[in-house]
């Protein structure tokens, strides 16, 4: 996606990367090995064991949230609790309802279908899913000109499983044709950590619980990017000390790739300090702040601010976005008087 060319070059980057080559070989393969997401894997649970005990196969499931929280890796395992093969693919990568109606007609009963970027289908494409997962019902045109006619084609039962990073982009009626709707949230410090010794494990990596803490702070509440610092810390310790990721260890080797003790890099920081210093703390408008700080408007809303959101650094506001005390603390400026007597009447000091 070309919005997310810069993003590529990121360390901290969600989006997956050729680094993240290996991470067939991390993802969990059971639930129970899946850290994390607790109150959805409840509900997953209890669907799962329903889809069980009558013998259906289970509702569609849309999953969303940021790249790299863990849809695919949950797709996986849903395939694994219930017995029934899985297959894969992508929105864009559907490009005619030829193409579906290829896919669909060879589903195995009760297999899954994941599609991954689900919101991005053409509207033809989504169209011909409706009755599919509806009525599990293909219907297709037949003949040309005034002959034409529509005959309905039966298929197996089977379950959808849809993975979008943008819920909002998807349309009513797509939307509405799924059972089960999870959002995965960007996971605690402690869930990452489990992660982060998990893979150390598989890996044959030596970390201190406190070396797995440092990587989980700073890997911006996202499996993937936890998995991709454990490996360049591995490198570092490797050559800079004995191999083994203690704390210091790991905060050493990830200042050097300037990720800061929060996982922000330098585009947050930029960021952050565009608006406080440009903006006075803002409020400033994403399409402004954009053109100020070189980044696109929609990479800014999908890749820097959820994080930067979730850290409590940056307010939406209905005039634009404002920079928090907790983000000029954080960035070391003091903030302007005229901000001191803002709604939480007094400035804490750094
Ligand atoms: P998404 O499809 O949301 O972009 P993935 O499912 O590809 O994310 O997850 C990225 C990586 O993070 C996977 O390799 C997997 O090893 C790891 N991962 C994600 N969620 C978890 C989790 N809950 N527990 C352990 N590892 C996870």
């Amino acid at each position: 996606m070309d919005q997310f060319q810069d993003e590529e070059a990121r360390i901290v980057a969600s989006q997956i990367r050729q680094e993240d080559a290996q991470e067939n070989s991390l993802r969990p393969r059971v639930l129970g090995e899946y850290f994390g997401q607790e109150k959805e894997k409840a509900k997953l649970r209890i669907y799962i064991e329903a889809a069980r005990r009558r013998g259906e196969p289970l509702d569609h499931v849309l999953l969303y949230g940021p790249p790299g929280l863990g849809k695919t890796t949950l797709a996986f395992i849903l395939a694994n609790e219930l017995g029934v093969s899985i297959r894969v693919t992508t929105g864009p990568a559907i490009e005619k309802p030829r193409d579906l109606a290829g896919i669909l007609t060879n589903l195995e009963p009760g297999e899954i279908l994941f599609i991954d970027e689900i919101h991005r289908l053409s509207r033809q494409v989504e169209e011909m899913l409706y009755p599919a997962m509806e009525d599990f019902a293909l219907d297709l045109m037949v003949g040309q000109g005034p002959g034409a006619r529509s005959i309905r084609l039966s298929l197996n039962k089977f379950t959808l499983i849809g993975a979008t990073t943008r819920a909002g982009m998807m349309t009513g009626p797509m939307r509405d044709r799924f059972g089960i709707i999870s959002r995965l949230e960007m996971y605690a410090p402690e869930e990452l950590a489990r992660i982060v010794s998990r893979s150390a494990g598989i890996l044959d990596i030596a970390i201190q619980p406190d070396g797995a803490q440092e990587i989980a702070r700073r890997s911006r509440g996202t499996p993937r990017i936890a998995n991709r610092l454990l490996r360049r810390v591995r490198d570092f310790a490797m050559v800079e000390a004995d191999g083994v990721i203690t704390s210091a260890v790991a905060s050493r080797a990830l200042t050097m790739l300037e990720v800061d003790n929060l996982g922000l890099d330098n585009i947050d920081r930029m960021l952050l300090g565009t608006i406080i210093d440009k903006f006075e703390g803002g409020p400033v408008g994403l399409d402004t702040l954009a053109a100020a700080s070189g980044e696109e408007a929609v990479t800014i809303e999908d890749v820097y601010e959820p994080y930067l959101m979730q850290l409590g650094f940056i307010d939406r506001t209905p005039r634009g976005r404002i920079a928090t005390p907790a983000a000029y603390r954080h960035m070391g400026r003091k903030m302007p008087d005229k901000k001191e007597d803002g709604e939480s009447g007094q400035m804490e000091l750094l």
